[in-house]
């Protein structure tokens, strides 16, 4: 019986040897939980074509939108841990734990690591018609038109709703919500004037503002960013410690074997040293995380503490999803 169950476990040894050893060597695909065309589906492009230098193979792109990216992560959960199925997702994997009553995956145990990618600020933007001229009068305007004004969004667990969720608990006004299956499709229904105003990152909002086609209120981090120096903080607008920036993962179904995981790693980090990425991510007013934040540890502890972070505050707003 021992015999056998260690001929096994060798067999097995052996055959993750060969993998890791033969990796890769067919398309790699990373899934984006959201449409084409919004920010995480254009930070992942430019990592996969870099990663697809390093690699010497094709990673493609694969957009599994809905629920707010929830399915996406849960379709990468339940795949094969071959390093041929991978996932990029945002902020939202940490606070959909507390916002979902059926996650029907857990990111912590049933995902391997790779490494962090990148941190993007967010804006507040509206339609280019919408009466607010500042963020103050956004603030006063919406408050004083609570029934009628409408916000976009992503869904529950998207970074828009959780922009959405702080700034209605900070105010105390429940908004009309209109989800998308991400804020590529809601930029087009914002710029034309089919919803009022909404919270997305750089990543997805740069090319708009500079184009003049919606109107620009906040960003979102402490301090003004480089992008827009003009742009005022949320903060500056008078809501006290208002404050969110986007960091994004990459991520493995658990059980994928180590060194096929410090493959992908290396090539996320050459990714992130690729001038053609840095440049990119900079006219999009973001920048990729420093080297050894884009490791499996820097993730695994990085999600983590996010998780328990956000757990209280959402719990304290009363938002939740089935
Ligand atoms: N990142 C966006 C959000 O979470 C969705 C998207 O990428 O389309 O709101």
């Amino acid at each position: 019986m021992i015999r056998k169950f260690l001929a096994a476990f060798a067999a097995l040894v052996a055959s993750t040897a060969v993998l890791a050893q033969d990796y890769p060597n067919r398309t790699i695909t990373v899934v984006v939980p959201f449409s084409a065309g919004g920010p995480t589906d254009t930070v992942t492009r430019l990592v996969a074509q870099s990663m697809t230098k390093t690699l010497g193979q094709t990673v493609i792109v694969e957009n599994v939108a809905g629920a707010g990216g929830t399915i996406g992560p849960k379709k990468v959960a339940a795949s094969k841990p071959d390093g041929y199925t991978l996932v990029l997702m945002h902020i939202g994997i940490s606070t959909s734990v507390s916002l979902y009553r059926n996650l029907g995956y857990n990111p912590q145990t049933d995902l391997e690591p790779i490494g962090l990618v990148t941190d993007v600020p967010m804006t507040f933007i509206a339609r280019k018609d919408f009466p607010p001229k500042d963020m103050k009068e956004l603030i006063a305007y919406v408050k004083a038109n609570k029934d009628k004004v409408t916000y976009a969004n992503a869904g529950v667990g998207a970074a828009s709703h959780l922009c959405g969720m702080l700034l209605m608990t900070a105010i105390q006004a429940d908004l009309t919500t209109v989800p998308y299956k991400g804020t590529g499709p809601a930029m087009t229904d914002l710029i034309g004037g089919q919803v009022d105003f909404m919270c997305d990152q750089t990543t997805n909002t740069t090319p708009q503002i500079r184009g003049g086609k919606v109107k620009a209120y906040s960003v979102t981090t402490k301090s003004r960013i480089k992008t827009f120096p003009d742009l005022p903080t949320v903060q500056e607008s008078g809501i006290k410690d208002f404050q969110v920036g986007i960091w994004h993962g990459m991520w493995a179904p658990k059980g994928t074997p180590k060194p096929v995981i410090d493959k992908l790693a290396a090539a996320l980090q050459a990714a992130l040293k690729d001038p053609a990425v840095i440049s990119k991510f900079a006219d999009l007013g973001t920048e990729p995380v420093p080297q050894d934040q884009a490791t499996p540890a820097a993730l695994a502890k990085h999600l983590k503490a996010e998780v328990e972070k956000w757990a209280p505050i959402i719990k304290k707003a009363g938002v939740y999803a089935d």
